[in-house]
């Protein structure tokens, strides 16, 4: 079979059982295997169980649960039948984020219900259809050519959604099985729907949980209000300034550090066309809503600047608010960080200026959870042309490249420790997919336009790397700047 049949009879093959991928994907999806503390470990334990069976039934080999203490398993597998080929490294992660508010899913979070073309359930498109856009390319080679085009491993994380927290440990442990020449790292969104996207930027991310105290008990607000500092009203002093008037982080000294996209990545951003109703319209900001920015300025103000939000508020709650004076208040902030800038730094500044700015000598305790970095790569090696070009031909529509303002640990320390592999950013998801809320959705044409990019990719890549000696010479000078 010539090559170009080959292609055509894996997409053939693909077309004809996309039914039964699809139905992989719902059973994945029914698996609520939220990795946060407080919610059921053996449940991400039958997600990775799960994710391992579909992996054989691809046609992977050597599949099993990788292990680190402390956290949930990763799932791998691979299939390495042709020599001297090159080497991808397919990464999705199968945990998921808690389904948050019940009652504002118009279907249940966890039972995968299709309306208007797409499928929606929590974790469907971050990250489940990333595990099955690998195992349906995978599985559609297999059974029509009975071979691969390049060799494949597949690493299935299920800690991504809490970040990471124990992947030093598991590269350390594993970093030689995992090597590879480039990683398609199937996790990222396009810029809107049917349109295919390269990420060549991510933003870093710190939290912290912040608490401010001043009471050993709630006070009766009548009894005893006046004298007494709130410490609700406390901990919104502190959180009123964060930001400036322009929605800027206002911690001292933090913009520093930020390195100001190119003149070239400027043009890149103003090509993609974003308008201020374009942008309303995806995000669902309600009218008279002010926004930071412009055009291809909200781009850039997204994908090329920090940003901080306070994710999370507590003090008494909605249902027991009574005449009272709260003993304490507590706030989760998060900053968003970009090229350039480094967590541990940006922590420490963030850290200090919310303990410096407590009013009223109420008490306040500052607890940072790990950080990441922000990851960016220059896509001049030749791979991020084939990519681009496999994206075109299972879209139909020229692929673009793009920033994310959204973080992935694994990205910055995996391709570090794997050489500066080119990693090749792609996903499923787009602006309607509201991933990390409620009614979360996975477009189901740009799903299966995805599985035809990848067929497309492992051929296209074979072909591209026969064809230059100088492929993957040379040119390995990418990574973190
Ligand atoms: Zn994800």
């Amino acid at each position: 079979m010539s090559d170009a049949k080959a292609v055509e009879a894996a997409l053939a093959r693909y077309d004809s059982e996309k039914g039964k991928h699809l139905e992989d994907l719902i059973r994945l999806t029914r698996i609520p295997g939220v990795s946060f503390d407080g919610f059921d470990p053996a449940e991400v334990e039958r997600s990775a169980v799960c994710t391992k069976g579909i992996l054989e039934a691809a046609g992977f080999e050597n599949v099993e649960l990788m292990r680190i203490p402390g956290t949930h398993p990763y799932v791998y597998g691979d299939w390495l039948k042709r020599p001297g080929a090159p080497t991808v490294l397919l990464y999705a992660h199968h945990d998921v984020q808690p389904p948050m508010r019940e009652e504002v899913w118009k279907s249940p979070a966890f039972e995968p219900t299709e309306r208007d073309g797409r499928l929606f359930a929590r974790g469907i498109a971050d990250d489940k259809a990333g595990v099955l856009i690998h195992a349906a390319s995978v599985a559609s080679w297999l059974r029509t050519a009975g071979t691969l085009p390049v060799n494949v491993k597949v690493i299935i994380e299920g800690e991504e959604e809490i970040g990471s927290t124990h992947l030093g440990a598991f590269l350390e442990k594993y970093k030689e099985r995992l090597r590879a020449d480039t990683v398609v790292l199937t996790d990222c969104s396009n810029f809107d729907t049917g349109v295919p996207s390269l990420t060549t930027t991510l933003r870093g991310l710190i939290s912290m949980d912040v608490t401010v105290t001043g009471l050993d008990h709630p006070l009766h607000s009548g009894m005893w209000g006046g004298p007494i500092p709130d410490p609700v009203q406390g901990l919104a002093k502190i959180l009123a300034k964060l930001s400036d008037d322009n929605g800027r982080p206002a911690v001292p000294g933090i913009l520093d550090d930020v390195k100001a996209p190119s003149a070239a990545e400027m043009e890149d951003y103003r090509k993609l066309g974003m308008t201020d109703a374009e942008f309303r319209k995806q995000a669902g900001i309600e009218p008279g809503v002010k926004l930071f920015a412009k055009d291809e300025g909200l781009l850039t103000r997204m994908w090329r600047e920090p940003s901080i939000s306070v994710n999370s508020i507590q003090a008494g709650g909605k249902k027991i608010a009574g005449n009272v004076i709260m003993d304490a208040a507590w706030a989760r902030v998060g900053l968003r960080l970009v090229p350039n800038m480094d967590h541990a730094k940006a922590t420490r500044m963030l850290k200090e200026f919310i303990e410096n700015n407590c009013p009223w000598g109420l008490k306040v305790e500052v607890v940072p959870e790990q950080g990441a970095n922000p990851w960016m790569t220059r896509p001049d090696h030749p791979v991020f042309a084939v990519a681009k070009q496999s994206l075109g031909r299972g879209y139909g529509r020229d692929a673009v490249l793009i920033g994310c303002g959204g973080t992935i640990p694994f990205v910055d320390s995996f391709t570090r420790v794997l050489g500066n592999i080119p990693a090749l950013l792609v996903g499923i998801e787009d602006p309607y997919t509201n991933a990390h809320s409620e009614n979360e959705s996975l477009g189901l044409a740009d799903f299966h336009a995805a599985v035809r990019s990848q067929i497309h990719f492992f051929a296209d890549l074979a072909a591209a790397s026969a064809a230059d000696a100088g492929f993957w010479g040379g040119k390995k000078d990418l990574g973190r700047t």
